[in-house]
């Protein structure tokens, strides 16, 4: 352990004037790591937080509320935001930094990384404490997904990992006590890596991450127009259309569907896999669903380990069945 270096930091990201629910996920790890080391909680906020967000942020465990600030100007831009938390890790010397695998945390940890010459471990599922050594164990699959790589920061410091949302659970602190509120304002070098000229919005603004209910599809539907099918039916019980990277590979359905290691990580009430293999890959982003159900005509296909119940048979007889079953009942 590297006795100058001490706490945890949870980087807070704002979505829409709200703070992401990856904060709220993170901080409660760090509730649980902040148990096998015995040090502060610390939630990093640049720029100036509200009151509720300062309330929302003890609820869910910060010792400590960092608002970091630019003397010139509001932390705006990722350069600006990480040249700022690179200055407060050089003045506070945290043990661990940790922040949300979003667009924001993708592109602000590689950058703080680089300039603090430090190790960084993207898209991690699972975060522990070596209880010996008081290292973060960062766990994340590797080789494909084939195995799960436990990684070690061991020299240098702050130790920095990346966590998708919904990976780890939202927890509120029974009792919470008032967080200390410290802020702190550097005065950043005038480094701009880029300049955004225009700011576009996505076409497609599908968060399949938040649905209750997800029908999913795979290679098994055997042509685009199986999506109708599927999306009829998530539409039937109110929920939204996933898709296997299979079957975004093959153009039937925009990435913006994809769930598993490099698409969305889920974990909606129910899931519904249909013609899905259950590839580790897959598995890797819906295995945290409350209820699954696969259908699939091969009886030892592997996604039927992880379904809590199991349709064999072709979708296309099943699917239809499901559909006219849910009208009949409509009807009643
Ligand atoms: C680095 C890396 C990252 C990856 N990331 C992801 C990821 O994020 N998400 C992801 O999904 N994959 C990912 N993959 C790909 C993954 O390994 C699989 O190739 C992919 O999930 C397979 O998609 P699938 O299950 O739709 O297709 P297949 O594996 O081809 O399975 C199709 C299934 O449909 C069944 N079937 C066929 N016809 C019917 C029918 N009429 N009725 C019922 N069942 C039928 C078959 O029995 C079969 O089980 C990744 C791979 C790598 C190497």
């Amino acid at each position: 352990m590297r006795l100058d270096h001490k706490n945890i930091w949870v980087i807070v990201e704002k979505k829409d004037k709200e703070i992401h629910p990856v904060s709220f996920e993170l901080l409660s790890k760090g509730l649980a790591l902040k148990k096998e080391l015995g040090e502060s909680l610390v939630a990093v906020f640049p720029g100036d937080a509200g009151k509720k967000d300062i309330n929302m942020l003890e609820q869910y465990g910060a010792d400590e509320i960092l608002l970091i600030n630019s003397e010139r100007s509001p932390a705006g831009s990722c350069e600006t935001v990480a040249e700022l938390i690179c200055m407060a890790v050089e003045e506070e010397k945290p043990q661990v930094l940790l922040a949300g695998a979003t667009i924001y945390g993708r592109t602000l940890m590689p950058l703080i990384a680089v300039r603090l010459k430090t190790g960084l471990t993207a898209d991690c599922t699972e975060l522990s404490i070596d209880r010996d050594r008081k290292i973060l164990l960062q766990t994340r699959p590797a080789f494909g997904g084939n195995i799960m790589a436990t990684i070690e920061c061991a020299d240098s410091r702050p130790q920095m990992a990346t966590v998708r949302p919904r990976v780890f659970r939202m927890e509120k602190k029974p009792g919470a006590v008032k967080a200390m509120v410290v802020s702190k304002s550097y005065s950043p070098g005038v480094r701009r890596a880029a300049r955004v000229l225009e700011t576009a919005v996505r076409e497609e603004s599908l968060d399949i991450g938040q649905a209750e209910v997800i029908v999913a599809g795979g290679r098994g539907l055997g042509k685009p127009e199986g999506f109708d099918l599927i999306s009829e039916l998530a539409d039937k019980i109110g929920g939204m259309t996933g898709a296997s990277r299979g079957a975004v590979d093959l153009g039937w359905i925009s990435q913006a569907h994809q769930v598993g290691q490099t698409g969305h990580t889920v974990s909606p009430k129910l899931y519904v896999a249909c013609g899905i293999s259950g590839a580790v890959q897959h598995l890797a982003g819906m295995k945290g669903s409350g209820t699954i159900i696969a259908v699939n005509e091969d009886p030892d296909a592997p996604i039927f380990e992880a379904a809590d119940y199991g349709i064999v048979g072709d979708l296309y007889d099943i699917v239809p069945g499901i559909l006219k079953e849910l009208e009949r009942g409509e009807s009643k």
